[in-house]
């Protein structure tokens, strides 16, 4: 991969993971330097509220906010380790071939880890 390309790479990388830990925001807060980082919240209502119905809405809603918490937990994770490869030198090749991860593949995701042909196994 020449160097241009990369460049433009960790852009989109670095744009993708800004807007991944805003939507994290809005679902958990971050919690620095522990694992795991983020932790899901139950966002809009009351803290102290006797309502039952209240109660289990804000559950409700905390679990949901679990959910979507790890899945773009997950996204970011993948964002990071493709900067990470972006710094040595091993981004856009496939984990499984060795090959180059086609740009077509790379462009709609640039966190991919395979190639078109291997990205079912990995
Ligand atoms: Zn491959």
């Amino acid at each position: 991969m020449i160097k241009k390309d990369t460049q433009y790479f960790k852009e989109k990388l670095e744009k993708e993971k800004k807007i991944l830990e805003d939507e994290l925001g809005t679902v958990g807060q971050k919690r620095d330097g522990k694992d795991p980082a983020w932790e899901a919240t139950s966002g809009t209502m009351e803290v102290d509220t006797a309502d039952e119905n209240e109660v289990a809405d804000k559950l409700e809603e905390l679990e949901e906010n679990e959910l979507i918490l790890g899945q773009l937990e997950k996204q970011l994770n993948e964002v990071k380790a493709a900067l990470e490869r972006i710094e040595n030198d091993t981004f856009g090749i496939c984990e499984i071939s060795g090959g180059p991860i086609e740009n077509d593949r790379l462009e709609a995701n640039p966190s991919a880890r395979t190639c078109v042909k291997h990205m079912n196994q990995h």
